[in-house]
This record gives C-alpha cells, sequence and structure tokens, in this order.
C-alpha cells in the first residue's frame, strides 16, 4: 500500500482530532540548545509546536539525552531541563509541562501540547540517586537506564559481549522510582537488562521507541517474548517511526512497514500494550514516508483506519494505552 496525505479522509482527520494522541520518544530538547524555539515552525527536524498542534499531537516525551556524557553530566542534563522548562514559559498558548495524567487531559481541552520531561540513559544522574530526587522534582517522568553503552545503571543493546544487565546502582534506581512515581523505560536496554528490570520492577515498565524483532531483527527491537513480559506487566511499547528499526535502512520507508510492526505487535500482546514513540528528532533524514514529522500524525490515524482497526481500539494505540499506564505510575 502506498499511503500518502492525501487520502486522510474526514472521518479519519475526525477520530484523529477527538483522539488523546500521546507520543513518548522525542529528542527536540537538543534541538533547542542547538538554537531552535518550540513555539516556531520551522522546516528543520521533525518536532516543534505550530507543528505538534497541526498533527493532533496532546503529549509529547522529550528527552535528556547526552551524546557525549562525561564529568558534568548532571550540569548537561540540568541545561535540558532549563531549556524546556524556558520553551514552556515562553510559550504558555502552545504548551505545558505535564507531570501528572490530569495535565495531558488538560492539555488537550486547552488545545496544548504536554511535554513531559524525560531522561534518555542515566548518564545524566552521575551514579546518585540524589540527582534522580531533584530531577523528578523538577518534573522528570520517565526514565531510560541506558542509551547503547554501558552506564553506572547498566549495560545498553550494544554491549551485550559480557552478557550484563543491571549494576546495583541500577537496581536502586528501579526501586527509587517505582517509589518516587517514575516510569521505567527500557528502550535501547541489553537483553538481561530487560530481564532483571522486569522481575524487579513493582510497577508497570514501559518501552518508549522500539519495534518488534520478529519483523526487523535489529538489537534495539523486542523479541515476542519480551514483548509479550511487557505486557504481562501491564506495561505498553511505544512503536518507532526510524526506517532502520521497520527494516528499510536504504530506500523510502514506506507507511505500510510501521503499520505492519503495529499490526504484529498486537497480535503478539493485544490492542492493550501498543503506542507510540516516534523518535522525532532523533530519527535522522530517512523518515517513514507519510509520517515525516509531527503534523503528520494523522497519517497514523488514517493507516489504521484502512487496515480495519476499529476507532475504539485505535484511540488505545494513539494514547489511551500509555495515558492508563501514566496515570497508573506517575499519578
Ligand atoms: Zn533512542
Amino acid at each position: 500500500m502506498q499511503f500518502v496525505n492525501e487520502q486522510i479522509t474526514p472521518e479519519a482527520q475526525a477520530l484523529h482530532r477527538e483522539s488523546l494522541v500521546i507520543d513518548t520518544h522525542a529528542d527536540s530538547i537538543q534541538c533547542v540548545l542547538e538554537g531552535r524555539r518550540l513555539g516556531v515552525r520551522s522546516d528543520q527536524g521533525q518536532f516543534d509546536l505550530p507543528r505538534a498542534l497541526e498533527g493532533g499531537i496532546s503529549a509529547e516525551f522529550t528527552a535528556i539525552y547526552l551524546r557525549t556524557p562525561r564529568a558534568g553530566a548532571v550540569h548537561q542534563a540540568v541545561q535540558f531541563v532549563d531549556a524546556l522548562h524556558q520553551e514552556v514559559e515562553a510559550f504558555p498558548n502552545m504548551a505545558l509541562q505535564a507531570t501528572r495524567a490530569d495535565d495531558i487531559l488538560r492539555a488537550k481541552q486547552e488545545g496544548k501540547v504536554a511535554l513531559v520531561l524525560t531522561m534518555e540513559g542515566a548518564e545524566g544522574l552521575e551514579g546518585d540517586l540524589r540527582s534522580l530526587r531533584v530531577f523528578h522534582r523538577l518534573g522528570l517522568r520517565s526514565l531510560g537506564l541506558t542509551w547503547n553503552w554501558r552506564n553506572e545503571a547498566a549495560d545498553g543493546v550494544d554491549e551485550i559481549r559480557t552478557g550484563g544487565g543491571l549494576t546495583q546502582f541500577g537496581v536502586s534506581l528501579v526501586k527509587e522510582c517505582n517509589h518516587l512515581g517514575i516510569l521505567l523505560d527500557m528502550a535501547h536496554l541489553s537483553p538481561a537488562g530487560v530481564r532483571d528490570v522486569l522481575e524487579l520492577s513493582e510497577a508497570p515498565v514501559i518501552v518508549t521507541h522500539a519495534n518488534c524483532a520478529a519483523l526487523c531483527p535489529h538489537p534495539r527491537n523486542l523479541t515476542d517474548t519480551q514483548l509479550e513480559a511487557v505486557a504481562s506487566k501491564g506495561g505498553v511499547v511505544g512503536v518507532t517511526a526510524v526506517p532502520r528499526f521497520l527494516g528499510e535502512e536504504e530506500s523510502r520507508c514506506p507507511l505500510s512497514l510501521l503499520l505492519d510492526h503495529i499490526d504484529h505487535m498486537v497480535k503478539v500482546v493485544g490492542e492493550d500494550s501498543v503506542g507510540m514513540g516516534t523518535d522525532f528528532d532523533g530519527v535522522g533524514e530517512n523518515r517513514v514516508v507519510g509520517l515525516e514529522d509531527a503534523s503528520k500524525m494523522p497519517s497514523l490515524t488514517a493507516g489504521l483506519l484502512q487496515r480495519g482497526y476499529s476507532p475504539e481500539r485505535i484511540r488505545k494505540i494513539l494514547g489511551g494505552n500509555f495515558l492508563r499506564v501514566f496515570r497508573q505510575v506517575v499519578g
């Protein structure tokens, strides 16, 4: 199926507009640090508030991600937090910072985008639980333990030679996140780490951006067994719009491929554990055709309708499932 935006039916538009749309991963704060403003529509990158509002996005998880963590990582992370706070303050008509599930609903009601502060890799904590507690007070509501490498908390997916999972600090982090009400995100985590978190966490866990290994055997993707384990704890996995995790690295990646991953995930874990985590502003230049930036989110609804998904199922995948787990874990 070659699906393009012009084919979005009035029915799909209406369903998309009334739905809560939660996208669980974007690297847009990095773009702010590099000079872009979230409140100003840009033709650079993929996410800003005008494009998000056009695309009907109710909530966006925006990550602290330290490319070159080193001594002073807490200070680097603070710069991300400040950038997010500054953007929310500068554009109050378009954004609010969400720290509770009700904030996401309020953003939807008020026609704004709820920005959720997340951390992708625990590097920014410098191995200290006190940093986690302070970032929580600043609004941190989701923590990915690793990016692809080894850090103080655990091994990432590119560090699997030794078969390592969580460190002792990682175990403490899981417990403290459970205690504070911070979502644990297993995207980028090594298979042993995933096993550890699933075993240790008393709360449902999420994977903010990953796809199905059964369709694309990339180490960043989840096996059916892992998907089932996340679902059995009441968690949700965000299907991600990264062509190389969908199985199309070289040429144009059709939206149908992303829909195939949603189909597979729904088949394996059911409709209550699947969501969306695009990785806007982290994808690079090769993008899913039809979902090139935040303004194109209605294509997803149109594509799911075309595949015969009921409106109820579509609302769960677009945001209902992540809202449920957010309310349960964060409050
Ligand atoms: Zn990532």
